[in-house]
């Protein structure tokens, strides 16, 4: 194999990456990325980047937009300079034929600032001597030609191909007032903070999930009046069953959110646009500020006023890109459990792998999938299996919660260790007699034993 290309620069594809080149891949590596930021970390984008008191996050190479890093990364060709992540021409690097483009070079990165959301540097930049082509999508893959086709034109022409697209935050039907926010990138996160830090703001976060959860214990924490909005008569019911789902809808209640169950959303309201003349028109008291959400309608009936809304109602998985390809595709790129699709040669990791009928949407996944996915990517066939246990993490309202395993409908709950009314428990999900996963809530130790527990099983029943 002598060209692998990794489409999607972020925590999957940098994994893929990685893993190519420990596990002997010397050829030519191209990283293609929509993103024009070298990869960084999602988790903190809901948590410390909303709540931190400094902008030193917001400061640095991988984010603020407007200094030049924002802007859709040039091609080495273009002869973009300075710190940041865009591929940057590096003393004496050799310019691709194909792509034009020339491996990236670390003396670019030399200046750049620490980063708290950074998953590489510079040293490692160095060490994967791959391409990087950031601020660029894919647009098709030709699977007759063997060619990943890219938005400005250029094709790569490729041996093997990890698709590590991951997923794009779902939005509401209609167009998106201003004040209207969805978190999934950096671009996201940027626009959620300025809004929130213009003064006390209503928040209504419609969405009671994860990224919902963690935005509004994040917004209180910012002294934001905060209205959570969920649908199901409780949050996090399908992830976590009935009884943790009510210590999560508690959680939003005793950590100073306003939490609604059981109602949808009807629509948003904006104000009036501006006059033409410029003049305030009647219901617009506030002239430049036309179009911005002033309130979210509720099927019931009711209506919450807010300033600022966040939409945190799910991701769907980049996958549009592949139509058109004999690729199986629904909900996620379908894979073996061994991450290889139905083309040879391609491989999926992440976000948007469904892996043996599972598309798991967690940091963890991410990061173990891509070993499996590039052994059998390099083997040419299927000669392991993603076996690790789903796990993940959350962290609401001062709460760290962890969840670890399977757990079917009917599994029971039965607290191991501590008691949800003092903050810290470990719950153990037990099913035909069987622990089949475990749930802990500021609890790390006792849970960090079960999961050994339960991965040590796992392995011996394979
Ligand atoms: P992504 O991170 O989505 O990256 C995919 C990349 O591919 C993106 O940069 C995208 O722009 C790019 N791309 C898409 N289409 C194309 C194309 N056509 N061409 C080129 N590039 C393309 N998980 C936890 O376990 N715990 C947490 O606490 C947690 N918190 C989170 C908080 C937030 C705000 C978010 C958004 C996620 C959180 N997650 C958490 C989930 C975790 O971050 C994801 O599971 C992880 O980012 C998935 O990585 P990925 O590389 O598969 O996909």
């Amino acid at each position: 194999m002598n060209t692998v290309t990794v489409v999607g620069a972020s925590l999957a594809g940098l994994y893929a990456a990685r893993e190519l080149r420990a596990q002997g891949f010397d050829g030519r590596l191209v990283i293609v990325g929509a993103e024009p930021h070298l990869p960084y970390d999602r988790p903190p984008l809901s948590k410390s980047f909303l709540t931190a008191a400094d902008t030193a996050t917001a400061r640095a190479a991988y984010s603020a937009p407007g200094t030049g890093t924002d802007a859709p990364a040039t091609s080495a060709t273009d002869g973009a300079t300075g710190p940041g992540p865009g591929p940057v021409p590096g003393a004496g690097a050799k310019s691709d034929p194909t792509t034009g483009n020339t491996p990236t070079s670390p003396a670019a990165y030399e200046s750049a600032p620490t980063d708290p959301l950074a998953l590489t540097d510079p040293e490692e930049i160095a060490d994967l001597a791959a391409e990087w082509l950031l601020g660029v999508h894919a647009t098709g893959l030709d699977q007759h030609s063997r060619a990943v086709l890219l938005d400005d034109g250029r094709t790569v022409v490729t041996d093997g191909v990890v698709l590590a697209t991951g997923a794009s935050a779902r939005r509401l039907p209609g167009p998106q007032p201003a004040g209207v926010h969805t978190l999934r990138t950096l671009a996201d996160a940027h626009a959620l903070r300025a809004d929130l830090t213009r003064g006390p703001r209503r928040v209504v976060v419609i969405g009671g999930g994860f990224i919902g959860a963690e935005t509004a214990s994040s917004c209180v924490a910012l002294g934001h009046d905060v209205t959570v909005v969920e649908a199901a008569p409780l949050p996090l019911l399908p992830q976590l069953g009935p009884d943790m789902a009510l210590f999560c809808a508690d959680l939003h209640r005793k950590g100073g959110a306003h939490l609604l169950t059981g109602t949808g959303v009807a629509g948003l309201h904006r104000m009036a646009p501006a006059a033409p003349s410029g003049a305030t028109a009647p219901g617009n008291p506030r002239p430049g500020t036309s179009g911005h959400v002033t309130a979210v309608e509720l099927s019931d009936g009711r209506v919450l006023p807010a300033d600022v809304v966040v939409v945190g109602i799910g991701a769907t998985p980049n996958t549009g890109w592949l139509s058109g390809t004999s690729l199986a595709v629904g909900d996620g790129v379908l894979c073996d459990d061994g991450c290889v699709t139905s083309l040879p040669q391609v491989v999926a990791v992440g976000d948007v792998a469904r892996v043996g009928g599972v598309r798991s949407e967690h940091w963890t996944s991410a990061t173990e999938q891509p070993r499996v996915a590039v052994r059998n990517l390099l083997a040419a066939r299927t000669v392991e299996f993603v076996t690790a246990l789903p796990y993940f993490w959350s962290d609401q309202y001062g709460s760290r919660i962890q969840f670890v395993g399977h757990r079917p409908a009917d599994a029971t709950v039965r607290i191991a260790e501590g008691s949800p009314d003092d903050g810290g428990f470990l719950a153990l999900y037990e099913h035909a007699g069987r622990v089949t996963a475990a749930l802990a809530v500021n609890c790390a130790r006792p849970f960090m034993r079960t999961r050994r527990e339960l991965r040590a099983r796992q392995t011996t029943a394979a």
